[in-house]
């Protein structure tokens, strides 16, 4: 009995110090989530500030859905009575520590918000001020030929002038490493029905993985497992649509539903993933079998951040409930939510 005792005091002190080890690692990163929806609701559609830890600038952004109201409910200025006037150039004060937006790919609810906000630069405080917009070659020939074409909307590159444009294209290749606000940025292939980009966003000898929208992809893990090995990678952002009953919709549509993520995040740990397809021919439902997967895999992502975002809301409620059983089995899985801030 005495024995036992000691044994669970001691457990106890171990797990209160690894509490203690991991809140101890410095933040290097700030993410603050501007919208986080996969759609359907236009006000809170994806969109990322991406921060220094230390410093308030410079920053990027990445995809551009809904920032404005994304910094409104971050700043809580969204308040009866007050003034537009104030809360746009409260707003425009935070978009002039932007250098440059990074966009996963075209689809509308990834770049409508940088069309609204545009004219923003037109006249106060970001008049003059360029922001580079970055994206495989696919996506600004798409922006240049589709959108910003005189057409849909102005030409924002030679807007309000050619010497002092709003926007200047960047196009990053993938195999390139540029320096992007302060950070270096690696662009990696995913897999949905445009060309789409994740970015692996380094700094010191520490990264942060965003994927935007993909269906299951591979080489983005291989680059990323040596980074989760050496327990450099503060955290990986990925998608999850639907609900796994809508598997077919989201292989259809290129995404991800809770039990293929929970496939994709065993690529990352170097765990074959063809478990869950084994488990599914032996008759196990597709959760059940990603359960049995979560729980093989948890250990594998101690000290790392797993945040999801991109939920349709129309499925949100299927899929946060299915995100918790995964957590349940120790991934530590968090549903990113507009305005919220997190430090790793
Ligand atoms: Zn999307
Ligand atoms: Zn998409």
């Amino acid at each position: 009995m005495h024995t036992r005792r000691i044994g669970l005091l001691l457990t106890c002190v171990l797990q209160l110090f690894a509490v203690a080890t991991a809140s101890a690692v410095p933040p290097r990163f700030q993410l603050v989530p501007l919208g986080v929806l996969g759609g359907e609701v236009e006000s809170n559609s994806s969109c990322f500030l991406l921060r220094h830890h230390e410093a308030a600038a410079p920053a990027l952004m990445i995809d551009c859905g809904s920032p404005v109201e994304g910094i409104l409910r971050w700043e809580d200025l969204d308040r009866p009575g007050s003034s537009w006037r104030g809360k746009m150039e409260r707003v425009q004060r935070v978009l002039l520590d932007v250098d440059a937006v990074l966009l996963t790919h075209t689809h509308l609810d990834h770049l409508f918000g940088l069309v609204l906000k545009s004219p923003l630069h037109l006249d106060g405080p970001l008049k003059g001020h360029t922001t580079e917009i970055w994206g495989g070659e696919a996506t600004l020939s798409t922006l240049r030929d589709s959108v910003f074409n005189g057409r849909v909307w102005g030409d924002f590159t030679r807007l309000p002038t050619p010497e002092h444009p709003a926007f200047r294209y960047r196009e990053i290749k993938t195999g390139e490493r540029p320096e992007i606000a302060g950070f270096r940025v690696e662009a990696i292939p995913l897999a949905h029905p445009v060309p789409a980009l994740a970015y692996l966003v380094t700094t010191g000898d520490v990264s942060y993985l965003h994927l935007g929208d993909t269906g299951p992809s591979e080489e983005v893990w291989s680059k990323a497992r040596p980074l989760l090995r050496a327990r450099r990678l503060r955290a990986v952002a990925l998608e999850a649509s639907f609900a796994s009953a809508q598997d077919g919709l989201a292989r259809r549509t290129g995404h991800l539903t809770p039990a293929s993520l929970a496939g994709e995040l065993a690529k990352l740990a170097g765990t074959a993933p063809s478990a869950l397809a084994a488990a599914g021919a032996a008759g196990l439902q597709p959760m059940d079998a990603a359960r049995q997967l979560a729980l093989r895999i948890a250990a594998s992502f101690e000290g790392v951040r797993i945040l999801v975002h991109h939920i349709k809301p129309s499925s949100f409620d299927d899929v946060q409930a299915e995100l918790e059983t995964l957590k349940a089995a120790g991934l530590p899985i968090e549903v990113l939510q507009q305005g919220k801030p997190l430090d790793f």
